[in-house]
């Protein structure tokens, strides 16, 4: 931003990726389904099994979508504690709550901005941004407002595509820009939307770049887990 102005370049960014996700919102599982050929689910429980969340916590899922994280988080939270299911986008929000109450289930929902959460300081336990951050389009915003809203000795978890073993990437190339666009055409009829995937993928920061991100916002104790070679990587920091 110049003078508070949003440049054209970041606009352009953001309306961007509310098209990709107004656009993928009804076919957005089966996709992640088929294009992590089911890995995205192990991902996804190995984050809620290293949170350390427990009953009586309050969690906060940024930029929650569909609610896989959200529905996991539930079961360890119980009748007691909370977890707000958040994304910025309206058609991705109602697939989850929808399916969220299709089980059963009722959570508080908040359509917001990662860059700007409508939450007090100190208030929740854990906060969670699967497959979210790369979206964003400040950052470092964003990690710095994560950090505001949890209580002293909670902490984040960023779930994210990350840098892949070096001697795995020709593969891993070849997979993201020819079958993953093509994968994009055949089922979801949006090439568009899997080419940007494609290529916010390979933009996002490596593995010790956003170690050095969350320490910028102040997160302790960072570290991270490298899942399916590098693909994705699991960050993890403590306010304290
Ligand atoms: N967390 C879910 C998961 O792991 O399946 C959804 C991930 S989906 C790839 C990315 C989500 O980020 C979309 O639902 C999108 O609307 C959301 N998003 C993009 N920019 C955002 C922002 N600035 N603040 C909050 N959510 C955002």
């Amino acid at each position: 931003t110049h003078f508070g102005f949003k440049t054209v370049a970041e606009s352009d960014k953001a309306t961007k990726v509310a098209d990709v996700f107004h656009s993928v919102a009804q076919r957005y599982d089966v996709m992640n389904d088929l294009m992590s050929v089911g890995l995205h689910r192990a991902w996804k429980r190995f984050t809620v099994e290293t949170s350390g969340v427990r009953p009586g916590n309050r969690v906060l899922d940024v930029a929650g979508g569909t609610a896989d994280l959200t529905r996991l988080f539930l079961k360890k939270v119980g009748s007691s504690g909370q977890v707000w299911l958040t994304d910025i986008n309206s058609s991705m929000l109602s697939v989850g709550r929808d399916r969220m109450l299709d089980e059963g289930q009722a959570v508080p929902v908040a359509q917001c901005d990662g860059e700007k959460l409508p939450f007090p300081d100190n208030y929740f336990d854990c906060v969670s941004v699967a497959f979210g951050l790369r979206n964003m389009t400040h950052k470092d915003l964003a990690l710095a407002d994560m950090y505001r809203v949890l209580r002293p000795g909670g902490r984040l978890l960023v779930l994210e595509f990350s840098k892949i073993w070096k001697p795995l990437a020709p593969l891993y190339d070849a997979y993201s820009f020819k079958l993953l666009p093509f994968m994009g055409k055949l089922v979801a009829k949006d090439v568009d939307s899997y080419q940007y995937l494609a290529e916010s993928i390979r933009m996002h920061p490596g593995q010790e770049e956003l170690k050095a991100m969350m320490e910028h916002a102040g997160f302790a104790k960072v570290d991270y887990y490298n899942l399916s070679g590098g693909v994705v990587a699991l960050h993890k920091g403590y306010k304290f």
